[in-house]
């Protein structure tokens, strides 16, 4: 008899790009995928330690299940699943308990555990999670999250992600380029390039550094059928002036700019067509003596100079940033410090963090720690910049004409699509729009 299974994802990008393989995977063992509000056989919860009240929210989706469908085998994976294995496992209805390593090896836990079992953990030290898989979404939207690196092997001082994904890894520049194909095949337009410590990529077993990330982008440039390409996020200190000249597509700015530029960058620009105009650049804090504390590798500095490149560059790129606010030792002095600093800079957006309490971080040492209340009170603020930095670079680009992938589904009568700039469109459903690219008067 054919098996039914359903997901859950909490978390990140790279979170649903894995479930949505995992789902494959499992598709192709046999099982039927349901709706996660469906009655199934089995349920998997992929989890994120990065979500706030990860325990919380899991007990409450176990309960959810377990009075819809008591009988089902309840499966949970993901970061959370690797921190905390014994606390998850003492959740009463839960059965499978897959930390990092043994996510995908779904298939073979599910054949080998009977329901009625005790709870089972199959889980090892993260150190020794080293093998890589690569994932990604599909069918799910016009855009796949296409995960081509795992782990970390940086150090941040509130970061638990290295504690649950493991060491710095990557696929191969030909191995994601034979993905680029195959999704290109599947009528795919546009990939989103997906990983922890992105900037990190061709670090291989050991931590050996064979290939490097702009020449995975110089790869992917040249695969036929991909129209569109995104970085989803990289790291301050590793997004490179190559990388940069090469996505501004710059043969247009470089007469007006060459003292700002130095020989790497006008060696290397090699006019990208499929790199979109977008960067989402983690800043986490605009004052050093905080950064210094978050163990980060850049300062405010050459923070600045990145975005003054990619601006000089690209007047009409979106910048996004990650910022924490509230965390320990940021006194109103060095908050303030990092409003004034992402006021002055000519970003687009900001995703704001409130910092918050991770066990085995070596933040959990530092001080003083911010009051929650005042926590929450600087996360407003920096959302309240947030949306006039958004609006403004909206309104910047207002009566010009840009490139929109819309995307395929129908959502209450509406279609909705990203300009290359990552402005968001909706406008009511055209289905000959769907999945196409359309000049589009903003
Ligand atoms: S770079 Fe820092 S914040 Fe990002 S995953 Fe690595 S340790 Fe965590």
């Amino acid at each position: 008899m054919t098996k039914s299974v359903a997901f859950h994802t909490l978390g990140c990008k790279l979170n649903f790009s894995e479930t949505s393989s995992l789902s494959r995977l499992l598709e192709a063992e046999g099982f039927e995928k349901k709706e996660f509000d469906d009655q199934a056989d089995v349920y998997v919860i992929n989890t994120c330690s990065v979500t706030e009240n990860a325990d919380k929210e899991c007990r409450h989706l176990v309960r959810r299940i377990q009075r819809k469908s008591p009988d089902s085998t309840i499966v949970i994976t993901g970061c959370y699943a690797q921190l905390k294995p014994k606390e998850i496992a003492g959740i009463p209805g839960v059965d499978l308990v897959l930390g990092a390593a043994e996510k995908f090896n779904i298939a073979k836990h599910l054949r080998e555990f009977t329901k009625g079992d005790p709870s089972k953990i199959c889980s090892c030290d993260v150190d020794e999670v080293t093998e890589f898989n690569s994932s990604w979404s599909l069918n799910d939207r016009t855009r796949t999250f296409l995960k081509v690196q795992d782990g970390c092997d940086y150090n941040c001082s509130f970061c638990t992600i290295p504690l649950a994904r493991g060491r710095s890894r990557s696929d191969s520049i030909s191995g994601v380029v034979a993905n680029a194909h195959r999704l290109a095949e599947e009528g795919i337009k546009e990939i989103v390039l997906t990983g922890v410590n992105l900037g990190d990529f061709g670090t291989r077993e050991r931590g050996a550094k064979t290939e490097d990330f702009f020449s995975l982008v110089k790869e992917l440039e040249k695969v036929k059928g991909i129209e569109r390409y995104r970085i989803s996020s990289i790291e301050p200190n590793l997004l490179t002036n190559e990388i940069i000249g090469f996505v501004a597509n710059s043969d247009k700015f470089m007469p007006h700019f060459h003292n700002l530029l130095t020989n790497e960058i006008i060696g290397f620009v090699a006019n990208s067509d499929k790199f979109m105009p977008h960067f989402h650049i983690p800043l986490q804090s605009g004052s050093n003596k905080i950064l210094g504390m978050m163990r980060r590798r850049y300062r405010k500095k050459l923070y600045a100079e990145r975005v003054k490149l990619i601006r000089t560059l690209m007047p009409h790129c979106a910048i996004g940033v990650d910022v924490i606010v509230g965390f320990p030792g940021e006194t109103e002095t060095e908050f303030r410090e990092t409003y004034d600093f992402l006021h002055e800079l000519e970003i687009s957006y900001l995703h704001v963090f409130t910092y918050s309490e991770r066990d085995n971080t070596h933040a959990l040492t530092l001080g003083p720690v911010v009051p929650v209340h005042t926590r929450n009170e600087r996360n407003k603020i920096l959302r309240n910049l947030s949306f006039s930095k958004m609006t403004y670079f909206t309104e910047q680009h207002a009566g010009q004409t840009r490139k929109v992938l819309f995307e395929k589904y129908e959502k209450n009568g509406m279609m909705e699509g990203y300009t290359d700039n990552y402005i968001r469109v909706t406008t009511p459903y055209r289905r000959e729009w769907a999945n196409g690219v359309v000049d589009w008067r903003i």
